[in-house]
């Protein structure tokens, strides 16, 4: 097992543009991917991703910063001599090859005795399970099948550093599930330092150790998943991580006789009253009681908002009428839609839920989950 960390210090990229006005791709990002760890790099289009993988094997090369990998800056190393090995969108394979010529060629290119090529194609070929498909041309095999070629060609090398890009975009939903899973479970086996590259946000929270979400060229948060679900860094990552995405609810801090309550704003348009304030949750009052007087949005994941029927529940949370506008009925769980004093939010719930459009229900918000951020900065307090 081949391994290496990655690291990333300062690294910056501008385009200039004929226009005169320059792009810059990356900003001063400062990344490291430990030995033997994926890390999955998640963003909407046009916010850098490529571009830093781009970087990272050597295809660009950085207006300013180092990049090393293990321990060796690589900033002026071609991308041949880096040792990484990269997997697209659309791996184009040799159409005129056999899946085995497909798979030896990085290697034959590298000039490696026939004996050893002959060794390493098998060996990834079992670990792939492509031994059936050796003797096939490219045309007759499946979208997944061509994939699990294309990274085969990138493995067979042993690199010491995997780039993903998109690798499952162009596959169907189902095709794109069980290939996530096979990358996962390659990635354990293997344990090869990867970068991983996607705009989709289920992907980037099932496939990473640790997730990096960017935007505009700049890293937002680096941390674990369900940490990066749980306390978003700020109103991007929480919008961006999570489907549906997490509700917001703009409002201001009040400090009164009941403690610290967040005042929710009345809606934008319409004439329906605010919804009455609520009391923040225990764990939250430290950090909001400096917030007094001051714009924040409450967010609330769909799970938090919970229709239950009026079930007792834990004592930081609160229950408040809501009215159910849409329902969609998805199988093992149900989305409500619907809105609390005017403002709109959608609700996760199991597949047996009751509700139907038009009703007024009690609903139940888990308050000591909710998360708050400045309503200025639209950084998370706390
Ligand atoms: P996508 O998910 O759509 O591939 P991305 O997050 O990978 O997007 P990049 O491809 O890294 O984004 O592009 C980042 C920014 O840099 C974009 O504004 C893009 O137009 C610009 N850019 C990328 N490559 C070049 C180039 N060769 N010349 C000029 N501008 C470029």
């Amino acid at each position: 097992m081949r391994m290496a960390q990655v690291v990333f210090e300062g690294v910056s990229k501008t385009f200039p543009r004929p226009s005169g006005e320059a792009v810059r791709a990356v900003k001063d990002l400062c990344l490291t991917i430990h030995d033997g760890e994926i890390v999955v790099l998640a963003g909407p289009s046009g916010c850098g991703k490529s571009t830093t993988l781009r970087l990272l094997a050597g295809l660009e090369d950085p207006t300013s910063g180092t990049i090393a990998i293990d321990g060796r800056v690589v900033n002026a190393i071609e991308p041949r001599d880096r040792d990484v090995a990269m997997v697209f969108q659309n791996c184009a394979l040799y159409p005129h090859l056999t899946v085995y010529e497909n798979l030896a060629f990085p290697l034959l290119l590298r000039k490696r005795p026939r004996d050893e090529i002959e060794r390493r194609v098998r060996a990834t070929a079992t670990t792939l399970e492509l031994t059936r498909l050796l003797e096939r041309m490219p045309d007759a095999l499946s979208g997944g099948e061509r994939q699990r070629v294309a990274v085969g060609r990138a493995m067979v090398r042993q690199p010491k550093v995997f780039l993903y890009d998109e690798p499952l975009s162009n596959l169907d939903a189902g095709l794109r599930l069980r290939m996530r899973v096979e990358l996962k479970r390659l990635h354990e086996q293997l344990g090869t330092t990867t970068l991983y590259v996607t705009h989709d946000q289920v992907e980037a929270i099932a496939m990473g150790r640790r997730l990096a979400v960017m935007k505009d060229g700049a890293i937002q948060q680096a941390a674990e998943p369900l940490d990066v679900y749980r306390r978003p860094a700020n109103l991007f990552v929480a919008q961006f991580i999570g489907s549906p995405p997490m509700n917001l609810f703009p409002g201001a801090i009040e400090m009164g006789g009941s403690g610290v309550m967040f005042r929710p704003a009345p809606p934008p348009q319409g004439d329906t009253p605010a919804g009455a304030p609520l009391p923040v949750a225990r764990a939250h009052r430290a950090a909001l009681s400096a917030y007094a007087g001051r714009p924040v949005v409450l967010g609330l994941r769909p799970e938090e908002i919970v229709f239950d029927g009026g079930l007792a529940r834990g004592p930081d949370g609160v229950r408040v009428n809501a009215r159910a506008e849409a329902v969609e009925r998805l199988g093992a769980e149900t989305h409500l839609h619907g809105s609390i004093g005017g403002i709109r939010f959608t609700a996760r719930s199991g597949a047996d839920c009751p509700l139907g459009p038009g009703q007024t229900v009690s609903v139940w918000l888990d308050l000591d989950r909710a998360c708050y951020f400045d309503g200025a900065s639209g950084r998370a307090i706390g």
